[in-house]
């Protein structure tokens, strides 16, 4: 069988099933399969692919049909330019969260700031991102250690040198911090039906907090002590809520001009 046959056959499933860039994904899947890179696939249509590769490409299409997404399927996504590993374990990083990185390295290199602490990492790529711009020291904390497992894999994969420490918030720590980045999770119990498929397989502890937003409060009350600034993804309709509880902080919008990051100056 040619790759082009089974790439359209692949493409015609993920577009039956409205995931929107069936024509991209079934270019990844076949990358993926073959273990060779888009332009391959792109440039050799007339490749002869044996059954195993076409029943192999199926399988994911079928996975990706069923919600799971691309990334938990190849294992690989982009962030800040450097490419993690991922699994089921951690939030898919994602553009939006490029913002929150940009800004603690400008903070970081404006500042002359020297120990960073990433809380909550997941799979490390906002600290090892910041450590690979700026050689700061950079501590990634996680309260899962099945998470610090992935950032553990990335630090190697990334040949970083940032810190691991398994910890619940900042209960690990009575040391100083300069700055604390964090997305932290922040998505609403009642808002978790409207999220899409795809953001439902990522893991709820990196996705949801309390309908209170204790969890958010905690960690700015805990850093208050410990870091001189607290940078924090947040969701653009939490800017109201930050505003009433702290005077500290200043809200920045992101590149579609929604408010994206918290910065707390203590
Ligand atoms: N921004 C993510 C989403 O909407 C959520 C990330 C988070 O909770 N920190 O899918």
């Amino acid at each position: 069988m040619k790759l082009r046959k089974a790439m359209q056959a692949i493409s015609s499933i993920l577009r039956k099933h409205n995931v929107g860039n069936f024509l991209l994904e079934s270019t990844i899947i076949a990358a993926y399969t073959l273990k060779k890179d888009d332009l391959f696939v792109l440039s050799n249509p007339d490749l002869e692919i044996n059954q195993t590769f076409f029943y192999n490409m199926l399988k994911y299409a079928r996975r990706r049909v069923y919600g799971e997404p691309l990334a938990y399927i190849t294992h690989k996504k982009e962030f800040m330019g450097l490419e993690f590993y991922v699994n089921k374990n951690v939030l898919i990083p994602r553009p939006d969260t490029e913002n929150l990185a940009e800004e603690a390295i400008y903070y970081i290199r404006n500042y002359s700031l020297k120990n960073i602490l990433d809380l909550g990492t997941g799979s490390g790529a906002i600290a090892i991102s910041i450590e690979h711009f700026t050689h700061a020291t950079v501590i990634a904390s996680d309260i899962s250690y099945k998470a610090l497992k992935v950032a553990n894999i990335n630090k190697k994969l990334l040949k970083s040198n940032i810190y691991l420490v398994n910890g619940n918030l900042l209960s690990a720590f009575k040391s100083n911090f300069d700055i604390i980045v964090s997305n932290p999770p922040y998505i609403l119990p009642s808002e978790f039906n409207s999220l899409s498929k795809e953001v439902k397989n990522e893991p709820k502890i990196a996705l949801l907090c309390d309908q209170n937003y204790f969890l958010i409060q905690n960690i700015i009350n805990q850093s208050k002590n410990i870091a001189k600034f607290l940078l924090m993804e947040i969701a653009p309709n939490m800017s109201f809520f930050l505003e009433q509880i702290s005077e500290l902080v200043c809200i920045k919008q992101d590149y579609s001009g929604f408010d994206r990051i918290a910065i707390f100056r203590f």
